[in-house]
């Protein structure tokens, strides 16, 4: 049985961990040392580590959600609203979906997700999103 809440999905974090993973290696992540561009991902550790230098990144450092201590999966939650209400999401409306209890951290968060999909495009990485997803869930 389909979940009647569309966000379930985007509700899990493990799943947009996983999701935001794929998402910085398909646009590249790059290392702060030694300017590498090839990574292994540490599950464990949720960390790239450069395959050259052994640096390692972590999974938010040098994205939209650096400095941010949201559940990642707040990011695909906002992404979601925002292309079913045509970019119009208020904070408060946000704070209902993602159960977050307080709303003072989202304004900023929203704020940053708002502009960044300005120039990024939603549906693909909701796409990317949604590919971990089916691959996770029915594996
Ligand atoms: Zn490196």
């Amino acid at each position: 049985m389909l979940s009647k809440d569309p966000l379930a999905i985007y509700r899990q974090e493990e799943l947009a961990i996983e999701a935001f993973k794929d998402y910085r290696l398909k646009k590249g992540v790059i290392c702060k040392k030694c300017g590498g561009t090839n990574h292994y991902w540490l599950a464990s550790k949720h960390q790239f580590q450069c395959k050259n230098c052994r640096f390692r990144t972590t999974l938010q450092s040098g994205t939209i959600l650096e400095g941010s201590k949201l559940p990642v999966s707040y990011f695909f939650i906002a992404l979601h609203l925002l292309r079913d209400n045509n970019n119009n999401l208020t904070v408060l409306e946000f704070q209902q979906q993602t159960r977050h209890k307080y709303i003072d951290p989202l304004y900023d968060f929203l704020k940053k997700v708002k502009s960044y999909v300005k120039t990024e495009d939603k549906n693909s990485i909701l796409i990317i999103f949604l590919e971990v997803a089916s691959k996770v869930l029915y594996a």
